[in-house]
């Protein structure tokens, strides 16, 4: 394995590291500190004092005055606190008979914690208010809208803005805003979320009419579950937590004192009572542009996703154009450089609702990548950061998905070959590269992918001979003509990009046209059905065995292609799937436009056992007329929804497989030490995998490339393989189709490398 290297982390936002001099005022709190603080012997009245020391050290850094400041167990106790006190206090306040007012209604900014608005709701609902839930819009700054507040504002209960921003860093105006909501409403209780604020911006909180403010200890330096809220001297107040009666009656429950122990490290230092210092603010500033530049150089070109005059130095959320937030958090995790994305990283593509809301363009939103880091950052860190950027996305261009520049340029470049698929919101599309004269064809091109099929096909030296559809796509667009432009590919072609000048060849008695890729070559069979121009692209070998064929939306991984379109025939549809299984036999890997549910590929044999209607069809059991009336039946179940993906497949099923095994990773390592047939197949893209450890007896198949691996393997089929990724989703997603498609002895390492890396730290 290879060694592992030093981690370098800059997600300081969603939490930090316990400072080494924090953990260990932790760690004396709970060897000698141990008492209970409503103890009356000398261990708890010690315990107590330390307890408010940090309350001290805090009311000094925050500027509390005359208000409480309570501890809580982190921001979201606090934000709950704060609203529950809030609102209790707007529904007995009977006199004004506030919350009856139909026009009432609870303020809070677009871009809050989601923890704000969840709570807004839910304690407007268990109180039975009922109030309006109002998101108070920013502009595209992400600057709170003045005006919505004076507009809404004097019939609110209570509104609720943050300090800073958790995704973007960007800070609010606070003076401005007071002022907004006081000539608004001067009676509105009004939260400000100062978790991401702290040791960031000053703030001097009794002198302004905030009411509350919540903090969290992890967001700087001390452990998770230690936390404060502010409250305004003559704010409301409800205990979110009753019990004991601890801190004064305020939140009962033993305190957590080892927390506040490290806390009170954390805040000596922020009020200056300390010898370690954090970062000054000019210095802060000065990192954040060494990393935009680090970024810069790395990816050629980054879009910020925020100003940097509003936004607090430690935080940058940019967008690399061409790769979603996925891909770079996986490229990043390789790298052992720790960051967030805006988007949850599911297979669906989502964006940040933060970026969203501030008007950003979608694909902005998508691919948002966060940087952040905390004010105990030093030099050495950030350069070792920037370093290691720039090497993570050199790993890019050596697979040639960022443009190869000879400043950057090592020289190395991963040469390209065989089947590769790229997907678009299940749509697909594929690119073939012959080994021998690297000559190649794309079939079904969508134009999100545009970009990164030029950078391949240029950086890679590949002779394109076509860009084919395999049929008018209805559902989405092809980008045939674009990539043919781009590429100066002349020749005369029909409407599909199927090349003149093709000659004709004898395939099983039939007679189709070919196209020549070095020894190989590319066949046409006409397919109509799903739509009247419908084509198969067969590869032969050069002995003429068929090796895969595209065949368009005619067969999918789970499913017949629908034709109930104004362009398709059910009739010749049938005919079509008997020719393409006289032509290609059971067991031909089928490369589909679409792919429903990550099953990437499928063949007639798996089709059948699982689709008794193409079973039937395949094995002449059913005639023309009686599949027409049976795919019409079939066809109907799919509803087409205004706005949602046209379907080009009517379901038979929904791959239900059996569970896949999993392996752990010392299990793992038996497998390998018993059975020497067994492979660990490293599903990583080929980037990540040149950046990161991988385990022994290892071969890299990425997704993009799990279908080339089945064409080009096909002994793999018995042999013991155990899927490995970084988390372990993508190996399960592999395995699932893998195991589908009757490999098998198929298994995946539950919690991929991510849980290795936790082995290898034990073991350490
Ligand atoms: N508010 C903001 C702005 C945050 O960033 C977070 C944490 O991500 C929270 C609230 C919730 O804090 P805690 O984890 O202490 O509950």
């Amino acid at each position: 394995m290879k060694q592992s290297q030093s981690l370098i982390y800059l997600d300081a936002n969603a939490t930090t590291p316990v400072l080494p001099a924090a953990a260990k005022a932790a760690m004396d709190a709970m060897e000698h500190l141990y008492g209970n603080p409503s103890s009356s012997h000398i261990t708890g009245l010690q315990a107590k004092a330390l307890m408010e020391q940090t309350r001290q050290a805090a009311r000094k850094h925050l500027g509390s005055g005359a208000g409480k400041l309570v501890f809580t167990s982190g921001a979201t106790e606090g934000i709950q606190t704060a609203i529950l006190s809030a609102l209790i206090a707007a529904r007995d306040n009977s006199s004004a008979n506030k919350t009856a007012d139909e026009r009432a209604c609870l303020l809070y900014g677009a871009t809050e914690h989601k923890a704000v608005p969840e709570s807004l709701r839910h304690w407007n609902k268990v109180l039975g208010i009922n109030a309006r839930v109002l998101a108070i819009p920013v502009d595209r700054e992400g600057r709170l809208d003045l005006d919505f507040i004076a507009a809404h504002g004097a019939y609110a209960l209570l509104i609720c803005t943050m300090a800073v921003n958790n995704e973007t860093g960007v800070y609010q105006d606070l003076p401005a805003l007071e002022r907004a909501i006081r000539s608004a409403n001067p009676q509105a209780f009004w939260m400000v979320d100062c978790v991401q604020a702290l040791g960031k911006l000053p703030l001097e909180l009794a002198a302004t009419s905030i009411d509350y403010a919540p903090f969290s200890g992890h967001k700087l330096y001390a452990p998770k579950g230690i936390g404060m809220l502010y409250i305004r001297d003559g704010a409301p107040f409800t205990p979110f937590i009753a019990g004991g009666g601890q801190e004064g009656g305020l939140r009962s429950g033993t305190e957590n004192l080892p927390a506040m122990a490290a806390l009170k490290v954390v805040l000596d230092m922020l009020n200056g009572d300390a010898n370690d210092r954090f970062a000054d603010h000019a210095t802060l500033i000065n990192y954040r542009l060494k990393l935009i530049a680090a970024l810069q150089s790395a990816f050629g070109e980054i879009v910020l996703n925020h100003s940097l005059n509003n936004s607090v130095p430690t935080t940058l959320n940019f967008a690399v154009p061409g790769f979603s937030s996925k891909e770079i958090m996986d490229l990043f995790d390789a790298a052992d450089i720790r960051v967030s994305s805006g988007s949850a990283c599911s297979s669906k593509v989502t964006g940040s609702f933060v970026l969203d809301a501030m008007g950003l363009p979608r694909w902005q939103s998508e691919s948002a990548i966060r940087l952040s880091f905390g004010p105990a950052i030093c030099d050495s860190e950030i350069d070792a950061a920037c370093e290691r950027i720039i090497r993570a996305a050199g790993s890019l261009r050596h697979s040639c998905l960022l443009a190869r520049d000879s400043k950057l340029d090592d020289g190395s470049r991963t040469p390209l070959s065989g089947l590769l698929q790229f997907k678009d919101d299940g749509a697909c599309c594929w690119l073939y590269v012959e080994p021998q004269s690297r000559s190649a064809v794309i079939i079904d091109p969508l134009p999100a992918l545009e970009q990164r099929l030029l950078g391949i096909i240029r950086c890679q030296e590949l002779t394109l001979r076509a860009v084919v559809d395999t049929h008018g796509h209805g559902d989405h667009s092809s980008n045939r003509e674009g990539l043919v432009a781009k590429l100066g590919l002349n020749g005369e072609t029909d409407h599909l990009g199927w090349p003149a000048d093709c000659e004709t060849i004898e395939l099983q008695g039939c007679h189709v046209e070919a196209l020549s890729l070095g020894n190989q070559q590319l066949v046409r069979i006409e397919s109509p059905g799903h739509t009247d121009d419908s084509i198969t692209l067969a590869m032969l070998d050069s002995a003429g065995k068929v090796l895969f064929a595209f065949v368009g939306d005619t067969v999918l991984p789970g499913s017949i292609g629908r034709s109930n379109f104004p362009q398709s025939s059910t009739g010749a549809l049938y005919q079509s799937l008997k020719i393409m299984h006289k032509l290609l036999g059971n067991d031909t890997l089928l490369l589909s436009s679409h792919d429903y549910h990550n099953d990437f590929f499928t063949n007639f044999a798996v089709e059948a056992a699982q689709n008794p209607l193409l079973a039937a069809v395949l094995g002449g059991a059913m005639d023309q007329a009686q599949f027409v009336s049976e795919k019409a039946a079939m066809d109907a179940t799919l509803n087409d929804k205004a706005g949602e993906t046209i379907m080009c497949g009517a379901y038979s099923q929904c791959g239900s497989t059996k569970g896949v095994k999993e392996y752990s990773t010392d299990s793992l390592e038996q497998l390998l030490r018993d059975n020497s047939d067994a492979l660990v197949l490293d599903i990583r893209e080929p980037h990540e995998y040149e950046l990161s450890h991988r385990e022994s007896r290892c071969i890299n198949v990425p997704l993009t490339r799990l279908a080339g691996f089945v064409a080009s393997e096909p002994q793999a089929r018995s042999k013991p393989l155990v899927l490995i990724c970084r988390s372990g989703s993508r190996s399960l997603v592999a395995a699932r189709a893998l195991e589908r498609f009757g490999f098998s002895a198929i298994a995946h390492v539950a919690g991929g490398y991510a849980l290795l890396g936790n082995r290898t730290r034990n073991a350490a």
